[in-house]
């Protein structure tokens, strides 16, 4: 009867333990390489690769508050300068990951990777 319910403990802690580790492994895999969108005002005005292994392309957004510089190059992509009050886009650095978009609340900017967008839209047609 002991040894069962060691056994039972044993098996549920492996599962937890399986499952956080491919939580982790979600939450911070290399996503370089897969399709971002860059929206301006809800206007979609890039859809592509996140990386760019040959020459770095730039894209320049005229919102309201200045221009967004925005890079994308080997190592992913980023608001390089904006003429933006509070620059946040610009200290939020390269795209890491689905959860958390470079959203430039002054310009309405915002770089996310095209799954997080289609994984948005799903949400709002089951509500
Ligand atoms: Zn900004």
């Amino acid at each position: 009867m002991r040894n069962k319910t060691v056994i039972v403990c044993a098996v549920i802690c492996g599962v937890l333990f399986i499952s956080a580790a491919v939580l982790v492994i979600l939450q911070f895999a290399d996503r370089t390489g897969e399709g971002i969108i860059i929206t301006l005002d809800g206007v979609k005005i890039y859809e592509g690769a996140g990386t760019h292994t040959g020459e770095t392309l730039y894209i320049d957004a005229q919102g309201k508050y200045g221009i967004n510089h925005i890079r994308i190059d080997e190592t992913g992509v980023c608001v390089e300068r904006a003429g933006c009050p509070n620059g946040e886009c610009v200290a939020m650095g390269y795209l890491k990951n689905r959860y958390l978009p470079i959203v430039c609340l002054p310009n309405k900017l915002v770089i996310q990777y095209a799954d997080a967008l289609a994984e948005d839209e799903l949400d709002a047609i089951s509500q």
